[in-house]
């Protein structure tokens, strides 16, 4: 078996094997663009060093060394060599990038005989010995795990020595002693001397690349972005170039298009003189790419030409590093750039009118939990007028955010978990910071380009990001934030607009977003292309009207409960738990009667010709009264009822297990006149809507929480009379369906019986979930968080459909119901409706519609096109 890779040996489809990052700079070097050689090791080999309790097997070994041989040959210089030494760069690259989250390491090679060679060579003395200083840097930050700021601590005390202001103002004599300080410093952490053998250098290096696969921060960005801990990282050992030769050399990040806006133009950033790493870590704040035009007219003008070269070999827009290394150019890196929303829809329409790619791909190419950030709030152009702006950044990430200052990642998380929206207001982000960014609404940083760490996972994350603010003082260690005559302190309000890189004062209101342009181009091309239907939940006439803007076709939903906790109802409501007799029941449910009426005419109202499904009430009626003995007392003075017989009441309704108890059906067997009343007024409603708007609504009446066929019928037969008295009383004729969710796992295996009775069928996934399971819905978080850091649970099956289990229901349900009854209507309105994941399976299992929150819809409607194509 192989297990490394030349670059002249692998190609971009190759990317299981050879990482991202390796398999298209194999895919450069096939085409012939200008890529220092190399090979990569593969993550087969990752894989093999974890099972094999953390050792790189002798065959393994074996494999590097032949093909560092080959690389010396191919350019002529020699691991070690004093004369001409090989000095290469050992950089981590898995399938699926994974930006700044694992290790890299430059230079590597170096030794005490070969920085002279290398001195010699280049005629540039201050340039090796800054090499070296750098590599024995990160050798000992990454491999030998010596704390960065040991090594900083080093060097500032050199520059402080002297008085300098930049790094650059240090001499090579300076930089001979930095490297005399750094050794010692290894030596004293690690109880032996910096290793100077190249070879022994290199095979440490791609074993610490394969060990930082599993550093915190790489696992939490697996987590975060559902990337599976199983297809470990390969190692790409490249002979160096470097950037950092003067003042003809730099180094360089650039997108063939804007990936904040879209824009189709070369977008990015460079650094005269200076090695890869300054750029991405944000710790200079880089040029933009227009000056590298001038810098270096002609290397600018090739750049280009490569860009839209890679661009059309991809068809995508292209994120790339590169290096100019005395007026010649060198490409380090290509792959498919990270964008915002915006960007990825703008990209995706435009390069399908430039004849790139056609619809399909374009509907492919835009991730649907990412147009999330297409439809949340911007600023109150009112309020924004009227707001003080402080000072501006650079625009890293899109979107508005308001919230509370804080100074590192760990208070942000923790204000956040109390409930306080958080501003992370840092220096400069580092990878470590990834916890808090997840937490904050914004991120603001002093330091750092739009490339820098912050700027790239703010983007991925959707998450509001203004960078490289280099008005504002940020003092960590006291707390303060300093911008011009104001000094904020933690817990201060300050707000961000991402969109144009504006710092402004205190908190600022949010309005929705536009959706129209080319996300309405985008939306139109997956609505051509979906077969599956896409429904709402949604019980109130604003939320209706909502996803309808979105582009709901219906409801799936309308879930009744939430109406009877409006204020003027719940006396009714509670008079009716609390009755004596059916008379008495019968009574207060003649008061809520209109009400009900009134919001199922405000709903079909809202939707229109689009068909509505509304659901019979579902929770256990203790939901519905006071729990504790003051409230209970509280209640029994307001309502004029003893407290003695309120107390029984609600002690005679306590469930230990409500989620299992009297609920869904079981209320309208037990209690058939709430189901009359509710099924009187949504007949009602829609005999008015129907006159009063002409529209030809066709009520769908939903029975929840049916095990058996016999429970559904019960509950039909009130339902049933109930319309058809109302009818003949009216004088009027249409159509209604009755039908029944599926979320007893009984339901589903019994579905042929079940159809027998239902005209419809509504996946509830969540209590199928729960009830599959055993479960709880409430109470299980905890439990499904230590599964999933286990790996025994993938995801979230609340989240995600577990297609094994509970989708095996659902699959069989489906057969089932459509054995008795061919025509009946499938559809799901559990949570899952409106994950792209369960998406693409209800697509598969021939659901006709799923139903989701009013702001999943869009989201659902993309996915449902994806998962048609
Ligand atoms: C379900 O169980 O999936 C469902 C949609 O109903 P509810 O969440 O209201 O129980
Ligand atoms: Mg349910």
């Amino acid at each position: 078996k192989k297990f490394v890779y030349s670059f002249n040996e692998g190609s971009k489809d190759m990317k299981d094997l050879l990482g991202g990052k390796g398999a298209n700079l194999a895919e450069m070097t096939k085409i012939g663009l200008p890529v220092p050689f190399g090979f990569t090791v593969t993550t087969e080999a990752c894989n093999r060093y974890y099972d094999e309790g953390k050792k790189i097997g002798d065959d393994i070994v074996a494999s590097i060394f032949e093909k560092l041989e080959e690389l010396e040959n191919t350019t002529g210089k020699k691991f070690g060599d004093v004369e001409n030494p090989l000095l290469v760069s050992v950089r981590s690259g898995a399938k699926i990038s994974m930006p700044g989250m694992m290790d890299t390491i430059l230079n590597l090679g170096l030794n005490d005989q070969t920085v002279e060679g290398l001195a010699a060579l280049t005629e540039n003395p201050r340039f090796a010995y800054d090499s070296y200083r750098r590599f024995i840097q990160m050798f000992g930050d990454v491999v030998m795990e010596i704390a960065k700021t040991k090594f900083d601590a080093i060097f500032d005390a050199k520059k402080e020595e002297h008085g300098y202001e930049f790094d650059v103002d240090l001499t090579t004599e300076d930089l001979k002693e930095i490297i005399v300080g750094y050794k010692a410093l290894v030596k004293e952490e690690m109880g032996r001397d910096f290793p100077q053998e190249p070879k022994d250098q290199l095979m440490e290096a791609i074993m610490a690349v394969f060990r930082s696969w599993n550093n915190d921060r790489a696992i939490l960005y697996r987590q975060l972005n559902e990337i599976p801990d199983s297809i470990g990282t390969a190692v790409n050992v490249q002979s160096m170039v470097f950037g950092n030769m003067g003042e003809t050399s730099g180094t360089g990040v650039a997108f063939t298009r804007s990936p904040v806006n879209g824009e189709k133009a070369i977008f990015g950033e460079f650094l005269v003189n200076a090695q890869g790493e300054d750029v991405v870590a944000g710790i200079r704040t880089p040029q933009p790419i227009a000056e590298m035009a001038q810098a270096f007219p002609e290397v600018y003008t090739e750049f280009t030409r490569i860009a839209e070269l890679l661009e059309k070999h991809y068809t995508d827009m292209q994120d790339m590093e590169f290096t100019v290394e005395r007026n010649k150019l060198f490409m380090l890196q290509t792959r498919n750039g990270k964008r915002t929303a915006p960007a990825a829809v703008k990209i995706a329409v435009d390069m399908q009118s430039e004849g790139l790619i056609d619809k399909e791909t374009a509907v492919m190419r835009i991730e649907p939990a990412q147009i999330d950030q297409l439809l949340h709030p911007m600023f109150d152009a009112e309020e924004l007028k009227e707001a003080e702006k402080l000072t501006k950044g650079l625009p890293a990430s899109p979107g508005a955010a308001t919230g509370q200052i804080y100074f590192n990642a760990s208070d942000a998380e923790t204000a956040v978990a109390n409930g306080a929206k958080a501003i992370l207001v840092r220096l400069e982000t580092s990878p470590e910071d990834l916890a808090g960014m997840v937490a904050a609404e914004g991120i603001l940083t002093a330091r750092g380009g739009m490339t820098s760490h912050a700027a790239v996972v703010a983007r991925g994350m959707g998450k509001c990001c203004v960078s490289g603010c280099a008005e504002i003082k940020v003092d960590e260690e006291a707390k303060e934030l300093t911008i011009g005559e104001y000094v904020f302190k933690e817990g201060d309000y300050i707000s961000l607009d991402g969109t144009a890189g504006d710092v402004l004062k205190g908190q600022i209101k949010t309005v929705p977003p536009e959706l129209s342009g080319d996300f309405a181009e985008i939306m139109s091309w997956a609505d051509e292309i979906r077969t599956l239907k896409i429904r709402t939940n949604a019980d109130n006439p604003r939320d209706a009207k909502q996803a309808v803007e979105f582009g709901a076709e219906g409801i799936g939903l309308c879930r009744t409960e939430h109406m009877f906790f409006e204020e003027e109802r719940i006396p009714a409501v509670r008079r009716m738990i609390l009755a004596d007799s059916e008379e008495e029941r019968r009574e207060a449910l003649k008061f809520l009667l209109p009400y009900q009426k009134g919001d199922f005419k405000g709903i079909y109202e809202a939707m229109g010709d689009r068909p509505v499904t509304i659901r019979l009430l579902d929770p256990p009626l203790h939901e519905f009264l006071p729990h504790t003995d003051e409230e209970i007392k509280a209640l029994s003075e307001q309502i004029g009822v003893p407290y003695e017989k309120l107390a029984k009441k609600t002690q005679e309704l306590h469930e230990f297990n409500p989620m299992l108890g009297h609920r869904g059906c079981r209320l309208a067997v037990t209690y058939p006149e709430i189901a009359e009343m509710q099924a009187e007024a949504i007949i009602m409603a829609a005999i008015e809507v129907r006159k009063e708007q002409g529209l030809d609504i066709i009520p769908e009446i939903m029975i929840p929480l049916v095990g058996m066929r016999k429970e559904l019928a019960d509950v039909k037969a009130t339902v049933v009379k109930t319309v058809e008295a109302v009818l003949e009383r009216e004088g009027v004729k249409f159509d209604y369906l009755i039908g029944t969710m599926i979320e007893i796992p009984r339901a589903a295996l019994t579905a042929d019986e079940i159809a027998e009775e239902a005209e419809f069928f509504s996946f509830g996934t969540n209590d199928l979930t729960q009830m599959t399971f055993g479960f709880s819905r409430d109470d299980t978080g905890k439990i499904i968080k230590e599964y999933r850091e286990k790996g025994i649970f993938d995801d979230d099956p609340f989240q995600s459909i577990d297609q094994v289990g509970v989708g095996k229901l659902v699959k069989m349900a489906v057969e089932l119901g459509k054995q008795t009854r061919p025509s009946i209507k499938l559809g799901i309105c559990g949570e899952h409706g409106g994950d792209p994941k369960s998406i693409e399976f209800c697509n598969a299992v021939g659901l006709q519609y799923v139903s989701c929150s009013p702001f999943r819809v869009p989201i659902a409607r993309l996915a449902a096109a994806q998962a048609a194509i």
